[in-house]
This record gives C-alpha cells, structure tokens and sequence, in this order.
C-alpha cells in the first residue's frame, strides 16, 4: 500500500498532510510520531503542529480555519483524544470534509452511510483492504463486528454491508456474545478488551481480525486470544496487523483527498446496492 501511495505522491507532485496534536497525551505523540514518518517515507509533504495542553479551543478552531483556506493543505488530522476542556465534535465538524482524512466529519460519515464515494476512517478502510488483498469472500458471508464506536465499529459495519456481508454488530450490552461470533465467517474484533475473543468463540476456518490495542505492562495485546489461531483460517497479528495498514490507509487518504478536492463531489454516483 505504500509503494502504492508513493506512486500515486509521485504522479500528483505535491500531497500535503499537516497534523495537529493539542497537549502531552505519550500515546498521541508516538502514534502522531509514527504518521510523519510514514508520510514523509511515501514523499507526502508532512506538517506537524503540536499545541500546548492548555490551548483553548477558539485557538484551535482558528487554527482549523486557517488551514481550510489554505491551498497547500490537501489533509488535516487532529489527533484524539483531545484535551477535555475542547469539544471534540466541534474540532471535527470545524474540519473542511474534503480535507478530513480521519473520515470522522459528519458529511463524511454520512456519505459513507449512504455508500457513496467518501473519505473512510483509516481503520475500517485498510481492513477492507486486508481482506481483499487476502482474497477473503464478503458477499454473502455473515460478519460480525465487535465494537460500535463512531470511528472503528460502525463504519466498518458499513464498509462490510457495501461488501455485500450479512452484518451483526456486537456491542458492550449485547446478550450472548460467543452465540454471534461463533457464527462469524469474517469476525472483527474492536472492543479494546484484552483477549475478549477466545478460542472457544471462534467458528472453525474464520477470519479473524484484531483491532484491540490493550497496553499492558508485558506489552500490547489484542483483543482475541492468541490460541484463536488454532481455529481461525486468518488471524492479524497484534501489534503489526490492523494498526500499520490504518497508517497506511491515512496516507491513501491524503492522496484521495488531494484527488478529489475541487471535483464536484455531489455528483459522485452511489455505490451501494440498495436491496
Ligand atoms: P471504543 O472504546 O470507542 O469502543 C469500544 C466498543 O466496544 C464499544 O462500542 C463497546 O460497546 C464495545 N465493547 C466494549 N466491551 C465489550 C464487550 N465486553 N463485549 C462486546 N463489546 C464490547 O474503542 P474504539 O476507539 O472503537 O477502539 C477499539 C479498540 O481498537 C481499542 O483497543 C483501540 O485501541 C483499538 N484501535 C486500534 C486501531 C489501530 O490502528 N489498530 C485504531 C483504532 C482503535
């Protein structure tokens, strides 16, 4: 995927992405660490601005206006989480979506719920990806998503019905849950709960994928039990599977985004079936 984004950097010319990190969250700024590197690795022009923890939230809006209007700005990423004294929602909504290649604006999210050409939250979107690259069937097959949160669960929900999957999502107040993974051809596994999937709730030959980052003193663990790979036909590794191709999949959306702005996105056609 990379070496495909660099391709694509290389034909455009210029892709700029320019992040912005408000406060001193450690994890922020070694994911946020990770981002640059990629980017710059792919020649993708990479801004990083950091704000003290105390800024308020006019400033960052402010900020975010400034780099709307801002023609060399193709992608803008605000890192969460965000200080509790700034409302998170508004930073996103203050986001141009053309600009938004988290794919967490409303607009975007919307059009996703529609199923029509937009950008997708990096997560989700490289897990479609894996599953292509793997060549795993999703017409037809049953889905079943573990997590519902507005950045993993649901649009991968989405992304998976596009696919044409038969889709369950699983939830923290869903009753039973080993009765719908264990039914599961394709089971993602995004609660951020230490080894939540155990062998015994995997169906024989599944794919299984793990989003779950659980840091703990003996290092980061995924959500599914590593004796699921007895079971399952595919299991991403955690850490090496799921969270470099979200990486990957930001800098893919820097260059849709760099594409696409200036198009007149409302002509787009939709893309998902709608029976
Ligand atoms: P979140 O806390 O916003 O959502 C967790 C979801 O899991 C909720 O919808 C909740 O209802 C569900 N849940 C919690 N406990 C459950 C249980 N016992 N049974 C069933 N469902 C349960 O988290 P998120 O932001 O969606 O992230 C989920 C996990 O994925 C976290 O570990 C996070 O670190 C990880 N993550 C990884 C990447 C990556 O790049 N690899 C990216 C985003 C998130």
């Amino acid at each position: 995927m990379r070496e495909e984004v660099a391709a694509d950097v290389a034909e455009l010319g210029s892709v700029g992405l320019t992040t912005v990190l408000v406060g001193d969250d450690p994890a922020s700024h070694v994911y946020i660490n990770a981002k640059h590197k990629a980017a710059t690795a792919v020649g993708i022009r990479a801004n990083d601005i950091r704000l003290p923890e105390d800024t308020p939230e006019d400033e960052l809006l402010d900020l975010l206006a400034q780099l709307n209007a801002d023609e060399e700005v193709d992608g803008i990423l605000v890192q969460l989480p965000l200080p509790s004294h700034i409302d998170e929602a508004k930073a996103i909504e203050a986001i141009d979506p053309s600009k938004d290649v988290d794919g967490f604006h409303p607009m975007n999210a919307g059009r996703l719920y529609l199923g029509r050409p937009t950008l997708v939250p990096g997560t989700p979107l490289g897990i479609m990806r894996l599953l292509a690259e793997y060549e795993i069937e999703t017409k037809g097959a049953h889905a079943v998503v573990v997590g519902r949160s507005a950045i993993v669960g649901k649009p991968m929900a989405h992304l998976l019905l596009q696919a044409n999957a038969t889709v369950t999502v699983c939830h923290s107040r869903t009753v039973d849950l080993q009765k719908h993974t264990l039914d599961a051809d394709i089971l993602v596994a995004a609660a951020g709960q230490l080894h939540l999937i155990g062998a015994d709730m995997v169906k024989a030959g599944a794919t299984v994928i793990d989003v779950g980052m659980n840091r703990t003193d003996a290092g980061l663990f995924g959500d599914v039990d590593p004796s699921a790979a007895e079971l399952a036909g595919h299991l991403t590794p955690v850490p090496g599977g799921v969270g470099p191709m979200t990486v990957a999949m930001l800098l893919r959306n820097a260059v849709t985004a760099a594409r696409s702005r200036g198009l007149e996105a409302t002509t787009a056609k939709p893309s998902l079936p709608g029976r």
